[in-house]
């Protein structure tokens, strides 16, 4: 006989977990902070130049009656992230739940593309994520459990043009969490992607009307997506239902990539 589910068993399914979310104090990685702490989960707010976000959002979430913390820390810098991961084990002893998520753009044609602008992207939204991933393997490892998601991109599936170093990047931590994925399975670790399509942040709220017009022309839904479209598939990656699923690339794009 197929067992019950409960509606408990989805409303707090995070309860006990730790989650730490690079990119937290502003767009998709606040919704995502939200949608754990709504479901259950402490949630380790990083931010870099966000402070005073980062805190209004621990606090919205605390007043909620959820948990939350703020942690600065810039993802791209190897030795602040080493920091960062040990100042999260000493406080709470094990992280379950990694979002990488933390990303910029810099977008340019190639042939007006600077080195430094190439860099930085690589470095954010690349590097960041194995700073992160590298620090924390070891205990993932030790506690034989654990659900890393990486925010990557439909530019990252697809490429777009203006977006060279972004779509490196995007497409680099596909590559980055399928191997990951590979390396930690046995260990029940289960790292995914998440390829969001056009969504409605400060990030495409910088883009020209015009950008902003082709970019809902190429979605056949017709729509920019909202954080909470991405909450909800970061959600089912970081809890239970979605233990046999590992090294995927989930798009969330409103038919982008089909
Ligand atoms: P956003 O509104 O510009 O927010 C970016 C977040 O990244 C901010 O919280 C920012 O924190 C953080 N961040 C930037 N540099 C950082 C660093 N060095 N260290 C730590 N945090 C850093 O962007 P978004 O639209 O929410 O995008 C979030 C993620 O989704 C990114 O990886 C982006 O590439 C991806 N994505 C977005 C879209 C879209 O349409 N919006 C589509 C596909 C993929 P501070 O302000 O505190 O520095």
């Amino acid at each position: 006989m197929e067992e019950e589910i409960s509606k408990s068993d989805y409303t707090k399914e995070l309860t006990g977990k730790i989650a730490l979310i690079t990119g937290a104090s502003r767009g998709i990685g606040r919704g995502i902070a939200r949608k754990l702490a709504s479901l259950g989960a402490t949630v380790l707010v990083n931010y870099n130049g966000s402070e005073q976000k980062a805190q209004e959002l621990a606090e919205e979430i605390a007043a909620a009656g959820g948990c939350a913390e703020c942690i600065g820390c810039d993802v791209s810098d190897f030795t602040a992230c080493a920091g960062m991961v040990e100042q999260i084990i000493t406080k709470y002893g094990h992280v379950d739940i990694l979002v990488n998520n933390a990303g910029v753009t810099r977008d340019n044609l190639l042939m007006r593309m600077s080195e430094e602008d190439y860099d930085k992207v690589l470095d954010i939204n690349l590097k960041g994520a194995f700073n992160t991933m590298r620090h924390l393997a070891k205990y993932f490892l030790k506690q034989r459990s654990g659900k890393i998601v990486n925010i990557s991109s439909v530019s990252g599936v697809l490429g777009n043009a203006g977006q060279a170093n972004y779509s490196a990047s995007k497409a680099g931590l596909i590559g980055l969490t399928k191997s990951v994925a590979r390396e930690l399975a046995s260990r029940g670790v289960c790292v995914n992607a998440v390829a969001p399509g056009f969504i409605d942040t400060e990030m495409t709220q910088a883009l020209s009307e015009k950008a902003r017009e082709a970019g809902v022309a190429a979605v056949p839904m017709g729509r920019m997506g909202s954080v909470e479209d991405i909450a909800e598939t970061v959600a089912f990656l970081a809890g239970d239902r979605s233990n046999y699923i590992t090294g995927q690339v989930i798009c969330v794009d409103g038919g982008m990539a089909i």
